[in-house]
């Protein structure tokens, strides 16, 4: 490969890579390589993300991630230069070392990076700095969309409306083609310095699900989400099928645009893009945006509510009556609670690093209604095992079951794992792949096999000693508990 053609007329942009690992769409890079030389760095900085420092399923994505962003770079003629430490520190030592002025990232929402990102601006500008923040993450910024009355949306359905009545989203950036090097290239770590992979290799089952990284991301957006979306407004809540876009980690870690996304679906006005999704209020098209806009407003919520990944929306709920319960808690995360849609669910996330959207909301809701463990306990685990956690995404998801937050459930529905099941995974094929000790039960009891008659249950491999657990509480009496819990909602 050729090496990149040397620009000694200007000093370097330093390009400060965040959740934006990613090359096209992204107004910060293609900013900065109009200019001139640019130097990428990613700076690990474990403090900087306050209480909610990636988890493990995170740290792991993010090492793979980092990796193929440096492939990307460096066949563009740069490299990706990696740091450890305090950003402010680790930024002002590359300012010094290369004789940048010019600091180029895209803007974050998550409320300690934001008000640690402020701190930075205001500091480097005035020591004379030229820092710009960039919007890229979103499809409009938190503060453009207001109700009638100039406050934030907290229903997300007239959120919606007002999305789609608006201005589209501007369209995607193309990648640059070349990225122009700095005189000399400043010190970068290994790596495998930044300590991202587990001591003990506990990923098998990410490696084999995933691909992180935008090389990844374009791939599912080429060649798997044509085939999902024709079918998304009823695959889409399916667990057995493979029918939703598993690009929620791609997207939280921007290795693909929000706008990438939005487009994918040929959704700009006008253009049917290249996929056979009829337009119109329920097509296919539609149904994807609104997913989107589903992440579009838990960022919103995030950005006005900053307390929320802590503290309930709705203030009444401050005061539920959670109980604490090791044991609970310890059976729900192992997969062992006795439903085999929620142990499924969280067999699958401890797996893979992912669970599929409407067996979260049925997990989350068995937590926190079925055991009354607090929605937080809840997001913490999620946080750490999932390779999507996303501070905004996951606060929308949790107070939603929990129905103390914007647009929830309502407190007093009370999701039947086993119904749910019954719905969704009609013939039990998600329950078995993930459940493997309930294979050999037919589908009319995999879903309640405290039911199956004994006979069944022994022809099922399901004798004694080999036991799958009894339901941890019989859901009438959840129901019943949970319901005489939040009746203090009513006064
Ligand atoms: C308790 C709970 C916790 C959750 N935590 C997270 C999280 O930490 N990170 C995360 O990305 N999603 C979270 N979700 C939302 C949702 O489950 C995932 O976004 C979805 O399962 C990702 O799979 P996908 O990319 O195949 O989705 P698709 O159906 O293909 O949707 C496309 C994209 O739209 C967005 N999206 C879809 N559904 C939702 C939703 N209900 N809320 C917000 N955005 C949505 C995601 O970015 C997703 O990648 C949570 C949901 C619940 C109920």
């Amino acid at each position: 490969m050729a090496s990149a053609p040397k620009n000694t007329q200007s000093p370097p942009t330093l390009l400060w890579f965040r959740q934006d690992l990613r090359l096209s769409d992204h107004p910060a890079l293609t900013e900065a390589a109009c200019r001139g030389p640019v130097i990428p760095v990613y700076i690990l900085d474990e403090q900087g993300d306050g209480a909610w420092a990636p988890g493990a399923a995170s740290r792991w994505w993010l090492h793979h991630s980092l990796a193929d962003l440096d492939s990307s770079l460096r066949k563009l003629g740069s490299r990706l230069i990696l740091r450890r430490g305090e950003s402010l520190a680790e930024l002002r030592a590359l300012i010094r070392t290369t004789g940048s002025h010019c600091l180029h990232f895209s803007r974050r929402y998550e409320p300690a990076a934001a008000a640690r990102d402020q701190e930075i601006l205001a500091a480097l500008r005035s020591e004379g700095v030229a820092v710009e923040v960039f919007a890229s993450a979103l499809l409009h910024e938190p503060e453009s969309i207001r109700t009638q009355t100039g406050k934030p949306y907290q229903v997300f359905t007239p959120f919606w409306k007002n999305l789609q009545s608006g201005a589209d989203p501007l369209p995607p950036l193309l990648a640059p083609k070349r990225l122009a090097a700095p005189d000399a290239w400043p010190d970068s770590l290994d790596l495998r310095a930044l300590d991202l992979l587990p001591r003990n290799d506990w990923a098998a089952g990410l490696r084999e699900s995933w691909r992180p990284g935008a090389t990844g991301a374009k791939a599912l957006l080429r060649d798997h989400l044509p085939d999902i979306l024709p079918h998304y407004p009823e695959g889409r809540d399916r667990p057995d099928r493979d029918g939703t876009s598993r690009l929620s980690p791609h997207l939280h870690f921007g290795e693909v645009g929000a706008r990438e996304a939005w487009a994918a679906a040929g959704g700009y006005r006008g253009n049917q893009g290249n996929t056979n999704a009829t337009p119109g209020p329920d097509g296919p098209r539609a149904a994807w945006r609104r997913q989107l806009a589903w992440r579009e407003f838990s960022h919103h919520l995030l950005a006005h509510f900053p307390c929320t990944p802590d503290q309930p929306l709705r203030p009444a709920f401050a005061a539920f009556p959670w109980l604490a319960d090791p044991v609970s808690l310890r059976a729900w995360q192992q997969g062992r609670t006795g439903y085999p849609y929620v142990d499924a669910g969280m067999r699958q996330l401890w797996a893979t690093g992912w669970m599929h959207n409407r067996v979260r909301m049925v997990a989350g809701s068995f937590l926190v209604k079925h055991l009354l463990l607090p929605w937080q306990a809840g997001a913490r685990w999620f946080w750490d095992t999932l390779v999507d956690a996303d501070l905004a995404q996951n606060t929308l998801g949790w107070q939603w079951v929990a129905g103390c937050g914007a647009d929830a459930a309502p407190y007093f529905r009370i999701f039947n794992p086993v119904t749910q099941g019954e719905g969704f995974d009609p013939e039990g094929a998600y329950v078995k792949r993930w459940v493997p000790e309930l294979a050999g039960l037919p589908a009319v009891w995999i879903h309640k096999p405290w039911e199956a008659p004994e006979a069944v249950l022994r022809a099922a491999g399901l004798g004694p000693g080999r036991s799958y657990p009894a339901p941890i509480i019989a859901h009438a009496e959840a129901r019943t508990r949970a319901l005489a819990a939040l009746a203090f909602m009513k006064g």
